[in-house]
């Protein structure tokens, strides 16, 4: 038996890259795992397919977040899902990894692109949240997916940089706030991972291996790398565990 046997778990952005990996992750540990996307029906049935071979259970859950009635939309079709699964609407597990990324120096910004970083990355995480406290159960687990551009100075990105710091201050109060629920709440910070997110960064041997370089392994992240973890986030073994932005960027920048 898996660790997380008995478990429901929502991941939301999981039809590709981290996301997909942490979805098969928590399915492989026997989850039944709800995997959201924002509208990519090829990948969604491609994690699906991937989690089925593997022996786990998820199903879909499609809801574009950052636009209005975004959590609503997701609440009423995970529950709706749950229902024909013959599961009631708790979850155990809310990982909290959809995200988009946003090139732009501080010369380069602009309103539009604040307003959608933040939108997508931040509003709609705090709301998902919000919203997800009446599925979460006690002792249940928030995990955040955050980004090592809140340690290391990364200014061609500035803007996203400060919405993944939003989001260790949020993951910090929360965990105060949840404690008494013994919901834990932590967040893990990868630094570049192979993903479709940086794949304009990766098109030639020379600038991948200076993404690569970031590490102290001399090599760009997986996304199982980040599933691993936070897999042990989500699990009893993490239990003493709250608060905690996780740095998971195989020691980038040190
Ligand atoms: P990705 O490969 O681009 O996948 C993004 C996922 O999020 C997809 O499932 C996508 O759904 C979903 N998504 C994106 N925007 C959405 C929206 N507006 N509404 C609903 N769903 C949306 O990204 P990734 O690289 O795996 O990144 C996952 C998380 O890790 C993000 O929070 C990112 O900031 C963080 N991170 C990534 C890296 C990296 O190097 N890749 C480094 C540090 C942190 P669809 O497939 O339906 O579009």
């Amino acid at each position: 038996m898996g660790a997380l046997v008995g478990k429901t778990a929502l991941v939301t952005g999981a039809s590709r890259g981290i996301g997909r990996g942490i979805a098969r992750r928590l399915a492989q540990e026997d989850a039944l795992v709800a995997v959201h996307y924002g509208g990519n029906e090829t990948a969604v049935q491609r994690t699906l397919d991937l989690i089925a071979q593997e022996g786990g259970r998820a199903f879909a859950v499609r809801a574009e977040l950052g636009v209005p009635g975004d959590v609503e939309s997701l609440y009423a079709r995970l529950e709706d899902e749950l229902a024909r699964q013959g599961a009631g609407p708790e979850i155990d597990i809310l990982v909290n990894n959809a995200g988009i990324s946003g090139s732009a120096r501080i010369h380069e910004v602009t309103p539009e692109l604040f307003d959608r970083l933040f939108a997508v990355n931040t509003r709609s995480l705090l709301f998902l949240v919000q919203r997800g406290l009446k599925n979460l159960r006690d002792g249940g687990r928030i995990i955040n997916v955050s980004s090592a551009s809140t340690r290391v100075a990364y200014p061609e990105s500035v803007v996203y940089s400060m919405t993944k710091g939003a989001l260790n201050t949020f993951t910090l109060a929360l965990a105060k706030e949840l404690g008494p629920r013994g919901i834990t709440v932590n967040a893990v910070s990868p630094g570049f991972v192979e993903t479709d997110m940086n794949a304009e960064k990766r098109t030639t041997p020379e600038n991948r291996a200076a993404l690569a370089a970031w590490s102290v392994f001399n090599r760009v992240g997986l996304p199982s790398d980040i599933a691993e973890i936070v897999a042990f986030l989500a699990a009893d073994a993490s239990r003493w565990i709250t608060g905690q932005c996780l740095d998971a960027s195989g020691g980038s920048r040190l």
